[in-house]
């Protein structure tokens, strides 16, 4: 999956809004007005990494990655 795009969902149902991960990958994440977590949509394959650092520190673990196929 390293070489490919990938989408990233958010659980708005999970998400309490902690901000980590827009604060830190604003290139993969936005905020919503509630302050919970909106992915940007599908991303370029070089921020994978970047992506599973933030489902990492997601503190309620409402992050996931997921293979994009188009
Ligand atoms: S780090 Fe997790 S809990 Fe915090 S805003 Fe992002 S998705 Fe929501």
């Amino acid at each position: 999956m390293k070489d490919e795009n990938f989408s990233i969902r958010v659980d708005g149902d999970i998400c309490m809004g902690a901000g980590y991960c827009y604060g830190s990958y604003p290139r993969l994440f936005g905020e919503n007005p509630d302050g919970t977590s909106a992915a940007t949509g599908p991303a370029d394959p070089e921020l994978l990494d970047d992506a599973t650092k933030a489902s990492q520190i997601c503190p309620s673990g409402a992050i996931e990655i997921q293979d994009r196929k188009d």
